[in-house]
């Protein structure tokens, strides 16, 4: 028997761990397990927890339309690993590997808890899309790469010469464990609030909306990428990030699905972002204590409430940050806008910013949301230069000339003429020349 146990692969198709575990042909106990450290401090109500739910409703719909079980405990990982290992005869325990330092330290924890009771730990890689794993062997370099291009060009490389295609095995093709020992069930079950936020989602149709989404950019806006991905106005870009994010949807399968189609090359450099950020958590172990390393102590957090809120009077960053606070989304340009405008123009420790990201964003990613902002604040191996800030004023215009964005979402500002509307309004926390012009000089003293 093995015991297996979903984390960022909320899917019951193409997961590497059933390729594998299909050729084992025994049964298996298939857990996903609620973790307090993942979960705790109302992240479940939270814009990305509720994404969650709602993935977990669809797996839970898939398993049951397969005819398959899937269990459900909370508690600690090892705790809840080392109780099924001791109640069942389990000889082993297959997942899928993740990168971020609490993924890292809770599989440590988890195998050797595994080993020592003998039985055989077994980590798979599924998250990227090319196998990051395999990759560095590929790209023959004893140091990781730094800087994106030299690395997409290698990555480009690696998917037309060794991509490893959708595997076809099916939860249908698995045999799932129906009962586990009752008293661990009781002794791990949710508590009534998680159960709660979990079982409050309405919606079953994870799965299904995540390839709807994808066939509809594929069908309507793939060809046309590369030019309006920016134009935030209207919806020009995917939006499956939170999909692929909780695993409901695999890289390999978005894609697999644009393949050979017009316009699929920018699109697919996006994709390449994304591992790359992976491939960065997976080999630079700077990645995640940047803030250790560098003296931010000239940065200041005092401004962080008017720009959380949506209260800076710069039209373009509040209205981003009303999108976000109240959906959940706000598209990349934005993200890069109001990221940048944080941390340089209001000179506020990138961290801060990021956990309110963390917080509100839907698709939230530990690891892509860190690639992102230490991108904006000029930390990290390849970032913008120091220098290049973004102009919030500036992109407004560029990216969406009419100010059909901020009439949007700042109602009380529509009636302003197109010129107006992207300028700051008079009660604006900082001037725009001034607060870029401060930045550099800050910067500069930080990063020297
Ligand atoms: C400060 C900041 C924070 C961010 N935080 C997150 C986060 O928490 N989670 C997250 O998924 N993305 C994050 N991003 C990256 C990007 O903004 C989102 O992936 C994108 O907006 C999601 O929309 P989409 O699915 O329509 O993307 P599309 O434009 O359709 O792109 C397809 C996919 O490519 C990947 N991708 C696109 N842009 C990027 C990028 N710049 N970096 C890495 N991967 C990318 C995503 O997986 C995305 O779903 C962040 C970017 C910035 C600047």
């Amino acid at each position: 028997m093995y015991l297996f146990i979903h984390r960022k692969d909320l899917r019951t198709s193409d997961l590497r761990a059933f390729d594998y575990l299909r050729g084992k042909d025994t049964e298996g106990i298939h857990l996903l397990i609620i973790d307090p450290v993942l979960t705790g401090g109302g992240r479940l109500n939270s814009h990305s927890g509720r994404n969650f739910a709602e993935q977990v409703a669809s797996l839970l719909h898939s398993y049951a339309n397969a005819g398959k079980e899937l269990h459900i405990l909370y508690g600690d990982p090892v705790q809840i690993t080392e109780a099924l290992l001791q109640a069942h005869p389990i000889d082993e325990v297959v997942v899928h590997a993740d990168y971020t330092p609490y993924s890292r330290s809770r599989d440590e924890r988890l195998q050797l808890t595994v080993r020592n009771m003998g039985r055989h730990w077994k980590p798979l890689f599924d998250v990227p899309l090319a196998d990051l794993e395999a990759f560095p062997a590929f790209s023959r370099r004893s140091e990781p790469y730094k800087v994106f291009t030299p690395f997409y060009r290698m990555w480009s490389s690696y998917m037309l010469q060794s991509y490893s295609p959708m595997g076809d095995a099916a939860v249908d093709h698995l045999t799932t464990v129906r009962e586990i020992n009752g008293k661990l069930a009781s002794q791990f079950a949710l508590p009534e609030p998680v159960a709660g936020a979990l079982g409050g989602t309405t919606s079953v149709g994870g799965a299904m909306k995540s390839t709807d989404a994808l066939e509809r950019f594929v069908r309507e806006r793939l060809a046309a990428y590369a030019v309006s991905r920016d134009a935030y106005a209207e919806d020009h870009t995917s939006g499956i990030a939170r999909f692929l994010n909780t695993g409901a949807i695999s890289a390999r399968q978005a894609y697999e699905a644009t393949q050979g189609l017009p316009g699929a090359e920018a699109w697919l450099r996006q994709l390449a972002w994304r591992d790359f950020y992976l491939y960065q958590a997976m080999y630079h172990e700077d990645y995640f204590r940047y803030e250790q390393l560098t003296d931010l102590s000239p940065l200041t957090d005092a401004y962080l409430e008017a720009w959380a809120t949506g209260a800076t009077g710069i039209p373009i960053i509040d209205a981003a940050m009303t999108q976000l606070n109240r959906t959940g989304q706000m598209p990349n340009r934005l993200r890069m806008v109001t990221a940048m405008f944080l941390t340089k123009n209001l000179l506020c420790p990138f961290m801060l910013g990021e956990q309110h990201f963390r917080i509100h964003l839907s698709d939230y990613d530990n690891t892509l949301n860190r690639g992102g902002w230490l991108w904006c604040s000029s930390l990290g191996y390849d970032a913008a230069p120091y220098f290049r800030i973004m102009n919030p004023s500036t992109q407004s215009r560029t990216h969406d000339p009419d100010g059909d964005y901020i009439r949007r979402w700042l109602p009380h500002l529509a009636h302003l003429s197109d010129k107006e509307i992207h300028q700051p309004l008079s009660n604006a926390i900082v001037d725009l020349k001034a607060s870029r012009a401060r930045a550099i000089d800050v910067y500069k003293t930080i990063l020297k």
